[in-house]
């Protein structure tokens, strides 16, 4: 993507579900081309406050990307304005192949793909996805055929034909193997080169070899920001994972 790095910026969120107050006053900032990991145990509110940021729920408060609100959008203009998030259950077109998957990616809101592809081949953000995901030698391969991390790989690349700058990924490695996982990293490192990356992770040890920043959420709030070794030895994250 040629787009400047933009910044998210979360103030005061608050989502509240029939009086249970999910997300309360939650506000932290990603700077531009940064990678953030949100974690914190079950019920933390971590689903919520991305569901939020998208435009799944009402939320009160204020999101800002690259300047704009993204508060009170439907969830189809936060996603024009090039946010893109992964659900912990991959959504792939399972009897299409790689390649089908991401040609409807990309179709997206443009032209109809077949169209496309007869008058100019694969187009070129395929082709870089592809080599992205690390699935180019897979590219005919029904999907449904994929292993479970392939597929999430997949979800990821239908984001990044659509040549998404903030990436919202929930649990990525969620059910991998130790290899998957490895490829998870390298992975999101390579994402993360050139956009904003949101990645909500319940695995502290996955987190380890990354230099990003962790923001800890409990209860709907913020309780602890900072390096993952940070974080680590908070003994206030101790307590509540230990809870867990
Ligand atoms: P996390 O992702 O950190 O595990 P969630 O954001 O999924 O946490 O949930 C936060 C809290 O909000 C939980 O107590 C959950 O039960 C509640 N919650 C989430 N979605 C809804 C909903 N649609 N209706 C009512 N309560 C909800």
């Amino acid at each position: 993507t040629e787009e400047p790095l933009k910044a998210l910026e979360i103030t005061d969120v608050r989502v509240t579900f029939d009086g249970f107050t999910a997300v309360d006053g939650v506000s932290l900032r990603v700077g531009p081309g940064d990678l953030r990991f949100l974690i914190g145990p079950n019920g933390a509110g971590k689903t919520t406050l991305v569901d939020a940021v998208t435009g799944l729920v009402p939320a009160t408060g204020s999101v800002r990307f690259g300047g704009h609100e993204l508060l009170g959008r439907p969830v189809h203009r936060v996603a024009r304005l090039g946010i893109g998030r992964t659900f912990q259950t991959a959504t792939v077109f399972e009897n299409l192949t790689v390649l089908q998957n991401l040609d409807i990616a990309v179709g997206a809101g443009r032209r109809p793909l077949t169209l496309l592809r007869r008058r100019r081949g694969i187009p070129e953000e395929v082709e870089r996805a592809l080599e992205t995901i690390g699935l180019a030698d897979h590219r005919e391969r029904p999907a449904g055929t994929l292993a479970h991390g392939q597929k999430q790989w997949l979800e990821i690349g239908m984001l990044l034909v659509q040549n998404v700058q903030l990436l919202l990924l929930d649990e990525p490695v969620a059910g991998m193997s130790h290899e998957e996982r490895e490829a998870t990293g390298q992975l999101l490192r390579r994402v993360g080169e050139d956009r904003t990356v949101v990645v909500i992770e319940h695995d502290m040890d996955f987190m380890r070899t990354f230099a990003s920043s962790v923001t800890v959420l409990h209860a709907g709030r913020v309780l602890s920001e900072g390096t993952v070794a940070e974080v680590r030895a908070d003994p206030r994250v101790q307590e509540v994972y230990l809870g867990e």
